[in-house]
């Protein structure tokens, strides 16, 4: 039995689709990157091409 979740990215300006097992998980949410993670304070954009954040 396989479960695959997945979520959009909780950045706003992300469009990325990622899977709980491989998403970055900070207060509950998810995210595809140490940068949407953090709010791109520092980092900014994702690795994914076509998101503006
Ligand atoms: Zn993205
Ligand atoms: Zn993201
Ligand atoms: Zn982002």
């Amino acid at each position: 039995m396989t479960t695959v979740t997945q979520l959009k990215c909780a950045c706003p300006k992300c469009l990325c689709i990622v899977s709980v097992e491989d998403a970055i998980n900070k207060d509950g949410k998810y995210y595809c990157s140490e940068g949407c993670a953090e709010g791109h304070q520092t980092l900014k954009g994702c690795h994914h091409q076509g998101c503006e954040c």
